[in-house]
């Protein structure tokens, strides 16, 4: 099992409110799948995406990633999770402005330390994997979003991670570009990439073998 999530709740504080948004959460993932999650928007899919990524923490219940219970990590253990086990894309890329794809595809292995050499070889393979390799000097101004969101998933897998974590990944891509990233999804899984990806487009979707959905903070199959 590459994740497990096991009553998950996730409340925001708000004041003196407490909103729940992620209601009694159960949901599982074998290594391997592809798994899309489809929900109208404020149904809790970032929440929930945030909470399997090391950049949240869940308000009770339990998340397993490859067989490590990560609910109760500290920061630092969050961080070191995040380096070695997970690729995330974001619908808006998050890359760094004033840097090359080059460096910011470098940036996870430069937090892991990784010598200059081999940081920027693994780099280079991974932007080249992505059909970037004559732009790896351009600047994200430089690249169309489709191009920018390649960067973004050099990025995801120079560290090869077990899962790939992608919240809306086409949501601000023209269809063509999003197909090219659909393709480099699939591609990545046939290579035993464990794919969870966030969508609300039902066409992208489609792509993933098994899609769950969410609807108000409640997570349901459908097979
Ligand atoms: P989705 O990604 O499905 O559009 P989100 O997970 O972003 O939904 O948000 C789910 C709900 O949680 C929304 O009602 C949103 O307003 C609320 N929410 C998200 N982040 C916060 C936050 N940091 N503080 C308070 N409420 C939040
Ligand atoms: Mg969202």
């Amino acid at each position: 099992m590459i994740l497990e999530l096991q009553g998950i709740y996730k409340d925001y504080i708000q004041g003196k409110m407490r909103v729940p948004v992620l209601k009694d959460i159960n949901f599982s993932m074998e290594e391997g799948e592809y798994v899309a999650i489809m929900g109208p928007s404020g149904s809790g899919k970032s929440t929930l995406m945030n909470i399997i990524g090391c950049l949240d923490q869940c308000t009770s219940g339990k998340v397993f990633l490859d067989g490590q219970d990560i609910s109760r990590c500290n920061e630092n253990q969050m961080s070191d999770l995040r380096l070695k086990k997970i690729g995330f894309v974001f619908q808006s890329f998050h890359l760094l402005p004033k840097q090359s794809a080059l460096t910011n595809v470098e940036l996870p292995l430069t937090y892991a330390k990784v010598p200059k050499k081999e940081r920027e070889e693994r780099a280079l393979a991974a932007l080249d994997r992505v059909g970037l390799a004559e732009r790896v000097h351009f600047h994200p101004n430089q690249l169309s979003g489709g191009q920018m969101q390649r960067v973004a998933i050099a990025r995801a897998i120079v560290n090869r991670p077990k899962l790939l974590l992608a919240d809306e990944p086409t949501g601000a891509l023209d269809s063509k570009s999003g197909t090219q990233v659909m393709e480099l999804f699939q591609s990545l899984n046939d290579e035993g990439v464990s794919v969870l990806m966030i969508t609300h487009d039902s066409e992208i979707a489609d792509h993933a073998k098994r899609v769950v959905m969410i609807r108000d903070g409640i997570l349901t199959e459908r097979w």
